[in-house]
């Protein structure tokens, strides 16, 4: 038997090695707290698991969902766009349901990218913005990201070579993994870039509903010429903790809508529709979960940067997402204090470097960790300093 070359090609996983000691750890006896990753520890609002039973029993709902979505799962969307945002996009051809925005991301390379294409990659980022481009034989550009320039991916330091051979770009903001937020500013630059040099950008909008201190995450939508370059994906995966349930969308341009629906038409067939269902309840039921979800989160930040400052170790207080990313000490690489960490305080954070060339000499810490064990986890971390 003979893989693919692009199997090959995948970088390998970083959090292997880390999951291998974890379980040597575990299987000691030794409690381990995790850090590591993005997945709310909160259960998905009652109102929508609700709306799912009953969904669920209904037997249209049992055949074949719509490729593109159920009519009235891309009007919910269009509709909690306009109530969310002010941004006007059309149910029709403007909106198409994924399995969860990965799905999208995956997919959306097949749609724009030939082999030896680039795309172009925040520096520090979601692993699917570079391991997608894999798959189908293209190239990534990481675009660096500094904490000076507020970890605005550079896109205007992009090479002309490899601009010559690019497509698409991703952007996020609020950002995963460094909980950067953008200006509108920025946003606009990035409009008249993608404009200049021809390229589809892709803003994946993955903590749109997690702000802090007021903040109202913006769409890229909001932005005067965006849905002439760009299409955005929203989540219910952290919003409405819904992680389990793989429902998401993108809106915006209608080309690029309609070429990644094309590819997904030919490799899955949507959204089981009782979902959906349950998505619209997420969107245009009441938002008072959204909001308790966010000072949640805000309340574990204060708690995560109030003890890294105690430790010393630094971190930009985050206006969203459910990260908090602090710089490493001196004389460490992310994976070595990610390691030390693990070794000697029985802690997993995520070592920065495994999302890209930007993250090096920083670490991941999650929120979506209940607070007793947020403050033991700290606590160890400051015993082992
Ligand atoms: C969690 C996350 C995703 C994946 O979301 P799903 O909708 O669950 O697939 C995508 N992008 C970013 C930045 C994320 O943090």
């Amino acid at each position: 038997m003979r893989t693919a070359q692009r199997i090959a090609e995948l970088p390998p996983y970083l959090f292997a090695e880390i999951d291998r000691k974890k379980e040597a750890k575990q299987a000691q006896g030794i409690d381990v707290i995790s850090l590591g990753i993005g997945d709310p520890d909160t259960p998905t609002p009652d109102r929508i698991v609700d709306v799912m039973a009953e969904a669920i029993r209904r037997p249209a709902n049992h055949q074949y969902p719509s490729y593109y979505g159920a009519k009235h799962y891309r009007q919910a969307c269009a509709e909690w766009m306009d109530r969310r945002f002010g941004v006007k996009v059309d149910a029709d051809d403007e909106v198409v349901a994924l399995i969860g925005s990965k799905e999208g991301i995956a997919h959306i390379f097949l749609a724009f990218v030939d082999p030896g294409d680039y795309t172009l990659v925040p520096g520090a980022g979601y692993p699917v913005y570079h391991t997608g481009g894999i798959l189908c034989g293209g190239q990534t550009h990481f675009m660096p990201m500094t904490e000076e320039n507020g970890f605005l991916a550079d896109f205007e330091s992009t090479p002309a070579d490899v601009l010559a051979k690019a497509k698409m770009m991703f952007l996020s903001y609020p950002n995963n993994p460094t909980s950067a937020i953008a200006t509108p500013e920025y946003f606009d630059k990035a409009i008249a870039f993608a404009k200049e040099h021809d390229l589809l950008i892709v803003h994946d909008n993955a903590y749109s509903e997690i702000g802090f201190d007021g903040y109202e995450p913006p769409s890229f939508l909001e932005r005067p010429g965006a849905k002439d370059v760009a299409i955005e994906l929203f989540s219910c995966s952290k919003s409405y903790n819904m992680t389990g349930w793989r429902v998401a969308f993108a809106a915006g341009n209608a080309a690029a809508i309609k070429a990644l629906g094309t590819v997904k038409s030919n490799i899955d067939s949507g959204v089981f529709t009782a979902i959906q269902d349950a998505a619209v309840e997420a969107m245009l039921g009441p938002q008072d979960d959204v909001a308790e979800l966010s000072a949640l989160y805000q309340r574990r930040r204060d708690l995560v940067i109030d003890a890294l400052a105690k430790i010393g170790l630094h971190a930009e207080v985050p206006k969203g997402t459910i990260y908090v990313w602090a710089r490493v000490p001196e004389g460490y690489t992310s994976a070595e204090f990610a390691e030390k960490v693990l070794e000697e305080a029985n802690v997993i954070v995520a070592p920065g470097n495994s999302y890209g060339p930007s993250g090096e000499g920083y670490i991941r810490i999650s929120l979506a960790t209940p607070d007793d064990r947020l403050q033991e986890a700290i606590a160890r971390i400051e015993a082992t300093l």
